[in-house]
């Protein structure tokens, strides 16, 4: 008498002999392996504000005589950092023994996978900054964030926000370079357009700026004539005129 194959083989013989089984079986192992594929290929946000992470220097690029670019590795290539826009992370260093936290704001985005860039002007006396400086890739940093008073909002999402509740919200868009059918503002944010705009000068408004610095300086010398508290260099979340 021929030997018997083992309980394993004759199970899948059987699943190939049957065709409904062996289809079943084929669809289940595929739609598995693109779960698989697509889980593990999908980009992992990195920061997690929770916890703090190190990252090890892989490059430094002097950029000029006291500014360089320092490139940290995410674990994964296929990673990105994670970085709402508008908020930053937090470096910590420690220096004799202390703690010293300093923010830093990333050059590159969540369009960036495997790396983050960190651009910073070294201080002779600086305490985080000259830290940086001394760095050598191989070596780590500690990274707590996103940090940042305010998350940004996308125009599509401000645009929903006013039909949604247009007595209580408005947006008003002033482009530099408009459509031809535009009916909003063109050109600057002046002077004229924050006073019909914005709320008059309140303990219970806030104004809050954010873009190139030649447009900050401008909104920034308008908002102070138009009776506004002048803003800090860094702003504080309870400011009337918080800057980005
Ligand atoms: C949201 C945010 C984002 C930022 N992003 C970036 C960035 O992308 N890149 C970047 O380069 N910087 C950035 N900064 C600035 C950064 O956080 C640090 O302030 C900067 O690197 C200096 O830190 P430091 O520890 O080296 O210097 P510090 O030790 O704080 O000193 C800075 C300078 O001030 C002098 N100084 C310090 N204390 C005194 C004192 N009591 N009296 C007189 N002088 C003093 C020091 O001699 C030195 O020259 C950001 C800041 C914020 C708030």
């Amino acid at each position: 008498m021929a030997p018997r194959a083992p309980a394993s083989v004759r199970t899948v013989y059987s699943i190939l002999a049957d065709p409904l089984i062996l289809g079943t079986t084929c669809t289940a192992a595929v739609m598995s392996l693109g779960w698989y594929y697509y889980v593990s290929k999908k980009p992992s946000r990195i920061l997690d504000q929770h916890i703090t992470k190190k990252f090890k220097l892989v490059e430094k690029i002097k950029i000029n005589h006291n500014t360089s670019l320092y490139r940290f590795a995410l674990p994964k290539p296929t990673d990105v950092l994670g970085l709402p826009i508008g908020q930053h992370i937090s470096v910590i260093t420690t220096i004799d023994g202390e703690d010293v936290v300093r923010n830093y704001t990333p050059t590159t985005g969540n369009e960036t996978k495997g790396y983050f860039d960190l651009v910073i002007k070294t201080y002779p006396e600086g305490n985080v900054s000259k830290y940086m400086a001394g760095l050598e890739p191989g070596d780590s940093i500690s990274v707590q964030g996103p940090k940042g008073a305010y998350s940004y909002t996308p125009n599509t999402e401000l645009d929903r926000l006013e039909r949604q509740y247009a007595d209580q919200f408005r947006v008003h868009h002033t482009l530099a370079d408009p459509p031809t059918d535009w009916q909003q503002g063109v050109g600057f944010v002046t002077k004229d357009t924050l006073a019909a705009w914005m709320p008059a000068p309140a303990d219970d408004i806030q104004l809050l700026l954010c873009g190139p610095p030649s447009m900050m300086m401008d909104i920034e010398k308008a908002t102070t004539d138009l009776g506004y508290t002048p803003p800090r260099s860094v702003s504080k979340l309870t400011d009337q005129v918080f800057k980005f």
